[in-house]
């Protein structure tokens, strides 16, 4: 039962606690919102990240049954370019990237008829930076038919990133093996392409 421990925008802000967190990023309309909703088994619960003047905020949210936290971090890919052309982070959630000791774990949400981008890479990067674990979520595969699916999930895995776990916020898909994936990242026993 996640519950929604507020927002923060800095880290005097954090929430205070012990519970190992587990990032959850993706570009805007990747499906995050979704793809949390689903795992929550409810409807609104990431509509607060959605509100006006709160999309930049860092939401965080106990799952205290599991003994973990779920952190959902703005949307990216909009942020502005800058010389020379490079993707960037909001400070906000860099900062959050760098410093927070009880993160464990990045979910990375993309809509799986997309191609990850340096966006995607870098926050990879920074995860396997810090030594910690990295689960890649393909999204929003009931949008594909039978071949497209297997072709687009073989050219996602081919790529810089490895496997990606293919889940539908729609279907319910994918949503055991994410809530697994969740729980050993917590736990530290996921690395980088582990299986899920
Ligand atoms: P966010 O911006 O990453 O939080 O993305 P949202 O969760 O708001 O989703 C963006 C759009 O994609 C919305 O219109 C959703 O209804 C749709 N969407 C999200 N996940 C799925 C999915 O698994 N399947 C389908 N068919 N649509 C989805």
């Amino acid at each position: 039962m996640f519950e929604y421990q507020g927002s923060a925008a800095h880290p005097r802000e954090y929430p205070v606690w012990d519970l190992p967190e587990i990032a959850i990023v993706g570009r805007s309309n990747a499906g995050k919102s979704s793809l949390l909703n689903c795992l929550a088994g409810r409807h609104d619960l990431a509509r607060v990240s959605k509100t006006p003047g709160r999309t930049q905020r860092l939401h965080f949210f106990a799952e205290r049954s599991a003994s973990l936290a779920i952190v959902d971090l703005p949307g990216y890919g909009f942020a502005r370019v800058s010389k020379p052309q490079r993707a960037r982070l909001a400070v906000a959630v860099e900062r959050y990237l760098r410093e927070r000791t009880l993160l464990r774990g990045l979910l990375l949400i993309l809509d799986v008829r997309r191609a990850p981008q340096e966006d995607e890479e870098m926050l990879a990067e920074f995860g396997a930076s810090r030594g910690i674990g990295l689960v890649c979520v393909a999204t929003k595969v009931d949008k594909l038919g039978h071949g497209e699916r297997i072709r687009r999930l073989r050219d996602l895995e081919r790529g810089a990133l490895g496997r990606w776990l293919p889940f539908s916020a729609v279907s319910g898909e994918g949503r055991e093996a994410l809530a697994q994936a969740i729980v050993l990242l917590a736990r530290g026993q996921m690395e980088k392409g582990g299986k899920v």
